[in-house]
């Protein structure tokens, strides 16, 4: 489908401008020792929000029969003390960084969601921005991508 092949696209790029601007203010973005602390969310008090596009490309990347609902507090991509899905992970994974700067973390975080607001615009998808597990439990609890998203 070409809505769907454009959303892919799009995401990566915007994956690609996160990237860029970090890369831009590497002095205040933080550096992520991968520690793997933050993605136990309840343990470290964090929550982590996905947006409909970034769901969308998650699970074309990752293929429908590997999206696991989450059953504990801790990201169930964390295995064996990484991200097992490092390459797909979402917008609020590669901005969060304990080592950086919040209120860079935050502005980034704000244009990030626009660009992805924007695109749901344009292509006519329903933008949402939901917490991962429950992201996670509304596509796997949906018929169907369409009615997921
Ligand atoms: S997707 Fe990866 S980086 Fe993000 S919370 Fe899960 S394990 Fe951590
Ligand atoms: S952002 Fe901080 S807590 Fe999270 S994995 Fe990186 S070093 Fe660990």
């Amino acid at each position: 489908m070409a809505r769907h092949k454009k959303i892919i696209e799009r995401v990566s790029e915007i994956y690609k401008w996160i990237e860029a601007q970090q890369f831009a203010n590497k002095d205040i973005a933080g550096r992520c020792e991968v520690c793997g602390k933050c993605c136990d969310f309840e343990q470290y008090d964090h929550r982590l929000f996905v947006t409909t596009p970034e769901i969308i490309y998650f699970v074309e990347k990752l293929g429908l029969a590997n999206i696991k609902q989450m059953t504990t507090a801790k990201c169930c991509y964390h295995v064996e003390g990484k991200c097992g899905v490092h390459a797909y992970r979402f917008s609020g994974c590669r901005i969060f960084c304990c080592k950086g700067d919040a209120t860079f973390q935050s502005e980034l975080t704000e244009s990030a969601i626009k660009k992805f607001k924007a695109l749901c615009a344009e292509l006519q998808i329903p933008y949402r921005y939901l917490e991962l597990p429950t992201a996670l439990k509304d596509f796997l609890n949906a018929e169907d991508t369409e009615t997921a998203l």
